[in-house]
């Protein structure tokens, strides 16, 4: 089939992340599907640890085979996996991966984990988050597997699988999507599963701020709500906030359902990590959007695991950016 990708320089490197993350994300679905509804309340978390390691190993193997030169900068690493301890949790790991890659060890998949955790910058890496959003997946709701390709501290290809993302926000449970991005050749979304041609994104063209509709994590711990709500009342902003988990926010603002995603510190200390926006940044950016800090500055993907010069991000279609930066600075917001 044609693709918007085919004969790009980037074309192999897009089909193996296209199925690496697709792979992953059907794993991290059948794993969801099993979870018992008191899952949360037991505070349990080994169905999404299961789930997480599956899906590196799985990302990370395709990753080896394709460019065996390549580190990947990814959440997990086998540590704990290989702790006698934790002996059920990777069967549990191994017998998931094996229903995908028949033949595969334990030592293998450890194996496969670690290739996923590299943490310095080098010229050429990929990021990786298996699982971003775990407490959605927990509860059921939204979660993504994010992958991106830095070159020299550039993001220029990302895939972002968010399998319970329907063709339109309309609740928890979606058929699934995966977003592609090559810097400079455009964002597209295609199913979880199945053939279908790949769609354009194209950001919302609002260019009134008290009209948008703008994402926020759902945990307060992560981006806090009342700095969210008082930028809302002094841009005039009607529309209640659209709280979700992980980088599906990208998602949805890169296909116009909300203008913008804001993520504002609680502290000067906390420092983003690469692989919860590399997946989403290209994506909303070939979509015609905007991603800053919250200081108005680009984000820096050259210093490692961590974005070590940013504070907080600040995504939009571009068009509210500059009246977003305003409130902030106006508001104090993120000046520690
Ligand atoms: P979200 O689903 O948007 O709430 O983001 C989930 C991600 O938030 C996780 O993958 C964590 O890496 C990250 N995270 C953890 N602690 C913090 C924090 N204090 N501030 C911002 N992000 C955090
Ligand atoms: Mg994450």
């Amino acid at each position: 089939m044609t693709t918007p990708w085919t004969g790009h320089a980037l074309s192999t490197e897009l089909e193996t992340a296209l199925a690496a993350v697709r792979t992953a994300g059907l794993l991290c679905r059948e794993v969801q599907a099993s979870l018992d509804p008191g899952a949360l309340e037991k505070k349990d978390r080994s169905p999404v640890t299961v789930a997480d390691f599956g899906s590196q190993a799985l990302v990370c193997k395709a990753l080896g085979e394709a460019f065996p030169a390549d580190p990947v900068i990814g959440e997990e690493n086998s540590a704990a996996l290989r702790d006698p301890a934790n002996a059920a949790t990777l069967e549990r790991v191994t017998d998931l991966v094996r229903a995908r890659v028949t033949d595969a060890t334990t030592d293998d998949i450890c194996t496969w984990i670690d290739r996923g955790a590299h943490k310095e910058a080098v010229p050429r890496l990929w990021t990786l988050d298996p699982i971003d959003g775990t407490k959605g997946f927990l509860r059921g709701q939204q979660y993504a597997v994010g992958l991106a390709l830095v070159l020299d501290g550039e993001i220029v290809l990302s895939a972002l699988a968010c399998p319970n993302l329907g063709p339109a926000l309309d609740g928890d449970r979606g058929a699934g999507t995966v977003m592609l991005a090559i810097r400079g050749a455009g964002a597209w979304q295609v199913p979880m599963d199945g053939e279908a041609a790949a769609v354009p994104l194209r950001v919302s063209g609002e260019a009134d701020p008290a009209l948008i509709r703008f994402c926020e994590s759902v945990e307060k711990a992560h981006s806090s709500h009342d700095a969210a709500a008082r930028i809302a009342e002094r841009l005039a902003i009607r529309a209640e906030p659209v709280r979700l988990d992980s980088m599906t926010k990208y998602a949805v603002v890169a296909r116009g359902e909300a203008e913008a995603y804001l993520r504002l510190p609680r502290s000067a200390e906390y420092r983003e990590k690469i692989w919860d926006h590399a997946g989403g940044v290209l994506v909303l950016t070939e979509a015609g959007g905007r991603v800053t800090d919250v200081l108005g500055r680009d984000l820096d993907f050259s210093h490692g695991y961590r974005l070590e010069e940013n504070l907080g991000v600040i995504v939009s279609n571009g068009r509210v950016h500059e009246a977003i930066l305003a409130a902030l600075e106006e508001l104090e917001i993120g000046r520690f």
